[in-house]
């Protein structure tokens, strides 16, 4: 099958976050798979990273946004068995950030991702490559199945192409004034509220969900909950209802050649499921050391490695952590809103020989964290997969997780009295600054219980999340769109 895959993140190359992680794992697996043909489409940002090796495909090509016409380039490496391709405009992506300034989103994301929709299209002709589906992501690459719809509807080499969204996190949906819609370039009769309209203006997510032959999302959950509950779908609610025929929910998986405690070389030593008791408790110290924590192996340690934004429900954690801290030792990884960052750095300022701060984007600390903390929090308004409990659990590292979305579908609970054979984390029944405090308490409790706390850090490593079982549902969910 030709695939291509457009998106506006993936690892290695440049990331804000899930997203990334999603794009880049998905590409490679599905690129594994023979006789698949796999591009992967990114914008060319200042700041790519890996990419030494980057070749340019000669010449240029042309893309109208608004009344401007952009001359766009194309670069790419060959990364494993995926082409990779850059799309070049030095005015849109010659920038230091993916999305926005520390004051705001960049005020021509409208335009930004006009071009990189139009120019992913145009790219496959300059390059020619014909694709059977074009695997769009989240609302930066949502125009895209609008396009196929619309301006190219008749365009015979695109006749056999079906177009899959998929919707990583329906918070973000790309709004924008009518301004954007004749940027766009669309009819202006498509500008109803069954197509492009939305509130006066156009919507890049809606548009996606609205013209797809097929609309994803990350967990099998999440996708109930978008339809059902107006909190989680953020007014898209009814389309999707509309739509749910063709909406399907698969849930993420990780990458395990970098998520794997036996073979983590940022860890002082690897562990497996046989010698996470002895091994583990190294990566515990390693990780109090560095972070200037009292070396205490008796007390357990949370951890948290997040964006740190309204979702991940971080500002009520805070108190708990403050109500805690004599129990147990906080770590938290993560940076975002400015006002949540100072919270979290006055409280570890108060309480430095128990709760810790790190502001920042680091690969290797999360390692650590992942590895050397005992219990991972991830008190989620919403989460629609989440990567982080599934990465936590490889590690041995129990998840305390809210009931939502995709941590639904990919944690057990613990159950008080009952055997707990499957259990691989602990539910905050209630999302509230007492739920979280419960929960913990009562992961806390079991802490003390070495054996049950054992058998469920066992049950935690054994479970699979790795790509190839999601790999194998994007396949068939593909095969299924290109049969219509
Ligand atoms: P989301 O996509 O909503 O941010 P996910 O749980 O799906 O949340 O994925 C988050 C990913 O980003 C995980 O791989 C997590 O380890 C990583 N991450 C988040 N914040 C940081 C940080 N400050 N430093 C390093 N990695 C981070």
């Amino acid at each position: 099958m030709n695939i291509v895959l457009a998106a506006s993140e993936a690892f290695p190359f440049c990331k804000t976050g899930g997203l990334a992680d999603v794009v880049g794992a998905l590409s490679q697996q599905l690129a594994g798979r023979k006789p698949n043909k796999v591009l992967l489409f990114l914008p060319h940002y200042r700041n790519i990273r890996r990419v030494s090796s980057l070749k340019v495909v000669p010449g240029v090509y042309l893309i109208p946004v608004g009344d401007k016409i952009e001359q766009v380039s194309l670069s790419y490496i060959n990364w494993g068995n995926v082409l990779v391709f850059f799309v070049g405009n030095r005015k849109y992506f010659d920038r230091p950030d993916l999305y926005r300034t520390k004051l705001g989103d960049y005020l021509d994301n409208d335009e930004r991702f006009i071009l990189f929709c139009r120019a992913v299209l145009e790219g496959c002709k300059f390059v020619g490559f014909r694709p059977d589906i074009i695997h769009c992501h989240d609302w930066q690459t949502a125009l895209l199945p609008a396009y196929l719809k619309t301006v190219y509807k008749l365009d015979a080499f695109f006749t056999r192409t079906r177009s899959l969204l998929t919707i990583h996190n329906i918070a973000y949906q790309g709004h924008f004034p009518y301004s954007t819609f004749e940027k766009a370039g669309f009819h202006p009769a498509d500008f109803t509220s069954d197509k492009f309209e939305y509130y006066g203006g156009i919507s890049f997510l809606k548009s996606g969900i609205v013209f797809a032959d097929n609309v994803s999302t990350v967990s099998p959950n999440y996708a109930k909950e978008v339809q059902t509950d107006p909190s989680m779908g953020f007014g898209l609610e009814g389309l999707l209802k509309f739509r749910s025929k063709n909406f399907y929910g698969i849930v993420n998986g990780i990458d395990t050649e970098i998520w794997d405690p036996e073979i983590d070389t940022l860890l002082p030593i690897g562990y497996d499921v046989s010698s996470f008791s002895k091994n583990k408790p190294v990566s515990k110290q390693y990780l109090q050391q560095q972070l200037d924590l009292e070396e205490n192996p008796q007390k357990p340690l949370v951890g948290v490695v997040s964006r740190l934004d309204y979702q991940k429900g971080l500002d009520i954690a805070a108190s708990v952590m403050e109500r805690l801290h004599e129990r147990a030792q906080f770590v938290v990884l993560g940076c975002g809103d400015p006002m949540l960052e100072k919270q979290y750095r006055d409280l570890a300022k108060k309480y430095p020989a128990d709760i810790a701060y790190e502001g920042k984007l680091d690969e290797e600390l999360a390692h650590q964290i992942y590895a050397g903390a005992d219990i991972f929090l991830m008190p989620s308004r919403f989460e629609p997969c989440g990567l982080s409990q599934m990465i936590s659990m490889k590690y041995g590292t129990l998840p305390v997780v809210s009931k939502v979305g995709g941590l639904v579908d990919t944690v057990t609970g613990y159950k008080e009295g009952a055997d707990n054979d499957a259990a691989t984390g602990f539910f905050i029944n209630t999302f509230s600054e007492n739920g979280i405090y419960n929960a913990l308490d009562k992961a806390l409790n079991v802490f003390e219980d070495k054996k049950m706390w054992n058998k469920l850090v066992k049950n935690a490593m054994l479970q699979d999340h790795s790509w190839d079982k999601s790999a194998r549902d994007y396949m068939a969910l593909y095969q299924k769109t290109i049969s219509y």
